[in-house]
């Protein structure tokens, strides 16, 4: 069974994209590995039952070369510090390929949200930010919602670190808030937003299968949170038929394509969409092995791994998560010829109007819906042809034939397999190495 230690997944691909970077001076490739710096705290919750519980946790800025860090806060019971380093990481490659000047970060504490009161979480969320004191701040570290937090609770995050400052504009601190509190337009849905205006331009420019649109497309996507639920709208709208759809508890499946209103309604009553009427339940696995022509994992990582993805079979794979598919399941799909769209591109449209909510702070400003849509289709179109075009002139150096592709013993070739997650990765790792150099590495 596949290692599924998360530093080893960063360290995977780092390895496979330095292979290709152009310039590289000793040493930057471990200074744009270790983080700059980790906080992990314990800290008591008095909860409603008067018992008093210990709570832990993490807060990793992984880099500010580019700028301050930003990353999500989760709330997850198995959350590690390597997973935590590991997702900064991420995001300091995010940031950097869609051209944001921030850093990388990443946040959580390790509970069960829905185990959890409202007053609980609030308590949790507040001694947090409390317990991190001046480790964030608008120019420092800017969190953001991520897996089980959202707008509430981003919304207490400002509360708290505006009490902890007071006489000073703190909107920007954090982004994903509320409307009423500097909350950007479109920000909850834009993780799904940026995600089809990626993967639309993929379509159009490489146009796998003969697939050039959504139109008709068979979708499966597991995780109906945030991301999965936008991203199923959105889907949906642009002509896509969503045939299966899953959550922590199972999923669900219909051939002729899912009401997503109807599905709202029931997660609403019993918080999950399994068991809605006229539906087939499914497993997540088997959801992973539908016969579909998209696949979109938009739950937690290393969904896809060696031991189940040789059964895919969509023929494109689009991490709407952070990290679902691992170098070996990508190595897998690769050879069946499947492309994974890279969660480093499809997912950025949430740190993108992030970045906007967080420019709109500082300058006390409200731009409409429009203005941010047409800011981030522009972004993510223009990241996306920088990484296909990256992906094509790599193909065209190092890439292996089709034949040598699928003979899994072939040594010949000193080159890994040019993927779009690599070309992606070195798009990021240049624009890092430049801006080291230009700053020049302190004293
Ligand atoms: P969320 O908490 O809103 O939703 C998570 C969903 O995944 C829920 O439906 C949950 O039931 C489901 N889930 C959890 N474990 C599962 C499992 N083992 N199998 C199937 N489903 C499971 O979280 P979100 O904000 O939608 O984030 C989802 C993913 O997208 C995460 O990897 C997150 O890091 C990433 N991401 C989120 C954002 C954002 O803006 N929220 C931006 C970029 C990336």
């Amino acid at each position: 069974m596949e290692d599924f230690n998360t530093a080893k997944y960063i360290e995977q691909r780092l390895q496979r994209a330095v292979t290709y970077l152009e310039v590289l001076q000793p040493g930057f490739i471990d200074f744009l590995t270790a983080p700059k710096k980790s906080t992990i705290v314990n800290f008591p919750i008095e909860m409603d039952d008067k018992s008093v519980k210990v709570f832990r946790g993490y807060r990793v800025l992984h880099s500010h070369v580019n700028g301050p860090g930003k990353g999500g806060i989760r709330f997850y019971p198995e959350l590690t510090y390597s997973e935590i380093a590991a997702l900064s990481a991420l995001m300091t490659w995010k940031c950097a390929l869609i051209n944001v000047p921030f850093g990388g970060a990443k946040g959580g504490v390790c509970c069960d949200s829905k185990a959890l009161s409202e007053n609980e979480l609030r308590h949790i969320t507040r001694r947090f930010i409390s317990e991190l004191g001046d480790d964030i701040g608008p120019h420092t570290d800017i969190p953001a919602p991520d897996l089980y937090t959202d707008e509430r609770t981003m919304g207490w995050i400002y509360d708290t670190y505006d009490i902890m400052h007071p006489g000073r504009n703190n909107r920007p601190v954090v982004t994903g808030k509320p409307i009423d509190l500097g909350g950007s337009p479109g920000r909850q849905a834009a993780t799904g937003q940026g995600c089809l205006y990626a993967t639309l331009r993929f379509l159009e420019r490489i146009k796998p299968s003969g697939i050039s649109t959504l139109k008709n497309t068979r979708v499966a996507i597991q995780g109906y949170g945030n991301v999965g639920s936008s991203v199923a709208r959105l889907f949906q709208k642009e002509g896509a038929v969503i045939v299966a759809i899953s959550d922590s508890h199972g999923g669900i499946y219909c051939e002729t394509g899912l009401d997503l209103d109807a599905i709202d309604i029931h997660k609403q009553k019993g918080n999950s969409v399994v068991g809605l009427a006229e539906t087939l339940s499914i497993t997540n696995e088997d959801l992973f092995q539908l016969d579909c022509d998209i696949l979109i994992p938009a739950a937690t990582s290393h969904q896809i791994h060696s031991e189940n993805a040789n059964k895919i079979k969509a023929k494109i794979v689009i991490e709407a998560g952070n990290a679902p598919v691992t170098p070996e399941a990508n190595d897998i799909l690769s050879r069946k010829d499947v492309f994974v769209l890279p969660d480093i591109l499809v997912n950025a449209g949430g740190v993108t109007v992030s970045y906007f909510e967080w420019v709109q702070n500082i300058e006390n400003e409200q731009w409409t819906l429009e203005e941010i849509n047409q800011k981030l289709e522009h972004k993510m179109k223009h990241a996306t042809d920088m990484v296909i075009d990256k992906w094509l002139s790599l193909k065209d150096t190092f890439g292996k034939t089709d034949e040598t592709k699928k003979n899994e013993q072939d040594v010949s070739n000193e080159y890994p397999i040019v993927d779009l997650h690599t070309a992606a990765l070195v798009v990021a790792l240049n624009r890092l190495i430049i801006t080291i150099g230009e700053r020049g590495i302190w004293p």
